[in-house]
């Protein structure tokens, strides 16, 4: 198939283009009309969350150089997978694929959010001091290899065509740097817009330092889990500009702002130290 060969072939510059073109786009959006005043320099934000960025996608290549594409090819000359298996129309193999991949993302970010030492691993996203498009594509090594091995146990089941895994990477990129922006959309649009799409004002929620505001809001894409599951809530108790982003127990610029700390981060603490892991998951009852 045409379209796919040219996919394949160029599917590392269609991912890079993507990335820097929202970076672009978010990033002027962001410095036009910023949402909230950040509590760390947008030089040392971006030069330590894109240094972070850099550092991952390294290290992936240098352990996974084919990627969840790659896996995807393996799989159909595998025959893996219900639509390598059943002869499924193409535009219903690549939605149906798309979605559920996001579905699953969706249950992994519940999943290391309610697990401690998965916790561990994606503090190092929710210990940004703020809140922009950097945070975005902010992950510990470690979050993003796990992410990549569920990725490749669900391209193995699910068989997706190779078009619909490269469509569902960058859309996702591109999406969770869209509702980290440091941006807003007119009340009325956002409305709109989050019925098709996390927004902005929808996932900074999930940033909230508090615990019951962080536990809600988990996907990043598609809107409709959350509400599907229970797991939706609205706005911020205490409003968009008065809200406190990130994580009670780090506070320290050194580990949250600066690349080395970032890397620590999941090594802090004993693992058996429930009062830090429960503040996250279940502290409604101490306030
Ligand atoms: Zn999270
Ligand atoms: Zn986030």
């Amino acid at each position: 198939m045409a379209i796919e060969d040219f996919v394949m072939a160029n599917e590392k510059t269609i991912r890079m283009g993507f990335f820097f073109g929202m970076l672009a786009v978010i990033g002027i959006w962001e410095f036009i009309a910023p949402r909230r005043a950040l509590t760390v320099s947008k030089v040392v934000r971006w030069a330590n969350n894109l240094g972070l960025v850099f550092f991952n996608s390294f290290i992936l290549f240098l352990i996974f150089p084919a990627a969840a594409v790659g896996m995807a090819v393996f799989a159909r000359q595998q025959g893996w997978g219900i639509f390598n298996y059943y002869d499924t129309p193409f535009w219903i193999a690549t939605i149906t694929s798309i979605v559920i991949l996001d579905f699953v993302i969706y249950l992994q970010h519940v999943m290391v959010h309610a697990v401690p030492v998965l916790w561990r691993l994606h503090r190092v996203h929710h210990a940004d001091l703020d809140f922009d498009v950097t945070t975005g594509a902010r992950f510990h090594t470690l979050e993003i290899i796990l992410s990549m091995l569920i990725k490749f146990a669900t391209i193995a089941v699910l068989g997706p065509p190779v078009v619909a895994v490269v469509i569902f990477e960058v859309v996702l990129n591109a999406t969770s740097m869209f509702n980290h922006g440091n941006v807003r959309l007119p009340k009325n649009v956002d409305r709109i817009v989050r019925w098709i799409v996390v927004t902005p004002d929808m996932h900074r929620v999930h940033h909230s330092i508090e615990d019951d505001e962080t536990n809600s809001n988990f996907g990043f894409n598609l809107p409709w889990w959350d509400r599907l599951f229970g797991t939706y809530r609205d706005q911020p108790r205490a409003g968009h500009e008065a809200m406190t982003i990130g994580i009670r127990t780090f506070r320290d610029t050194k580990y949250c702002a600066w690349l080395p700390g970032m890397l620590a981060i999941p090594f802090i603490g004993k693992v058996t130290d429930y009062a830090i892991n429960r503040r996250q998951w279940s502290g409604a009852d101490e306030k």
